[in-house]
């Protein structure tokens, strides 16, 4: 009979190493963990300042501050000693990047807004207003980006500040910025994302070295990639035809370089809105392109969405938010309200957008 070979014993198994996010409940307000999942209603006593009532009758007042999103060892100490002098030493972040500080008596609230803005952070961004924008990472922390999502955030910020600490829009207004075509980009009322505009430049020394040439072709979303032998090596090549400008082929094959001082612009698509509260979720459209991508303050950006956000203001009615008003009056309306020049580039010409244009022989007015 064969000799059975006897499995090694296990050795223990190490413990795992949490590199999540920590329980949130530790960090919470006393106030709020009592009272989890039992609140009355809610209201704002004022423009960034959100006050909660429990059922106990207990009370709680939530001051949010806008911040620059990218923060030092300075700005973190600066308000964490604002945070507690003035507040009572608890503080979370929204996943726009506000800083939100909870304290129990409205006694609190005023020193504690005038302490925010003596520093120079403004609070605002709750109801009708112009909330801080959302963003990707751009160069700080991500590989493939073709601009600085945050810098636009900040510049445009600057310039909505008034926008952001008072609630005088028809309802409140989301912007969105991306730094690449592809991935995590936004959705908004109002978005700025990159548009590349030329297909990318092959690197053929570096193909056979660095990409996975399957995994490349698979990427494209229509099959503009194909391999080759170039110089008697490895490479690929691009269908200019069919190529689209996505940039998905960059991300897995760095030596297909894409991003452009010149030919990577900047978007503008309007009307966007995950919510369905009054009207359905809807997709926002291309309203500005081949914008120029240009640091460290992007003007040409911010002139656009001023006046886009100055007509939704003085035209809009209560609580429509941009993509309702923009349903409401009909595109046409909206490039002659705004003045922005209607163009080819907003003509969805690719192939597979047939099933999206209006087909249709009846005249639509
Ligand atoms: S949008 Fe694109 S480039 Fe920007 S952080 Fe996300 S994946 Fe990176
Ligand atoms: S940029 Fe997009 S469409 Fe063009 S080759 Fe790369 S993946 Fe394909």
């Amino acid at each position: 009979m064969a000799q059975q070979t006897q499995a090694p014993e296990r050795k223990k198994m190490r413990t795992p190493i949490e590199s999540g996010c920590p329980d949130g409940m530790q960090y919470m307000h006393p106030l709020m963990l009592k009272n989890f999942g039992n609140w009355k209603y809610h209201d704002r006593p004022r423009p960034g300042v959100l006050h909660h009532v429990a059922y106990s009758g207990d009370e709680i007042w939530t001051v949010r501050v806008g911040t620059q999103r990218q923060l030092g060892p300075y700005e973190i100490n600066l308000l964490c000693d604002i945070v507690d002098q003035y507040g009572e030493g608890y503080v979370r972040f929204t996943i726009r990047s506000n800083l939100e500080v909870m304290v129990s008596k409205w006694d609190k609230v005023g020193p504690l807004i005038q302490a925010f803005n003596d520093a120079g952070y403004p609070v605002g961004g709750t109801g009708n207003s112009v909330t801080m924008i959302s963003h990707t990472q751009g160069w700080l922390h991500c590989d493939i980006p073709g601009t600085d999502a945050s810098g636009v955030v900040k510049s445009l910020m600057d310039e909505l500040h008034q926008e952001f600490i008072k609630e005088e829009m028809p309802n409140r207004v989301h912007i969105t910025t991306s730094c690449c075509q592809i991935n995590c980009g936004g959705q908004g009322d109002i978005a700025i994302n990159v548009q590349h505009t030329k297909p990318p430049k092959i690197n053929h020394d570096l193909v056979a070295n660095v990409c996975e040439r399957p995994s490349v072709v698979a990427r494209c979303p229509v099959a503009a990639i194909r391999p080759a032998i170039v110089n008697g090596k490895p490479s690929l090549e691009v269908d200019e035809k069919k190529c689209i400008c996505c940039g998905a082929c960059y991300p897995p094959c760095p030596p297909m370089q894409i991003n452009d001082p010149e030919h990577s612009k900047l978007a503008i698509w309007v009307g966007g809105k995950n919510s369905n509260a009054r009207s359905k979720p809807m997709f926002q459209k291309l309203v500005a392109a081949g914008i120029p991508n240009n640091p460290p303050r992007w003007p040409e950006v911010a002139v656009i969405v001023k006046k886009i956000l100055a007509t939704y203001k003085k035209d809009a009615r209560d609580w429509e938010r941009v993509g309702d008003w923009v349903e409401r009056i009909g595109w046409p309306r909206f490039f002659e309200l705004t003045g922005l020049p209607f163009t080819k580039f907003h003509i969805d010409n690719w192939r597979g957008a047939r099933n999206s244009l209006n087909a249709s022989t009846h005249i639509r007015f």
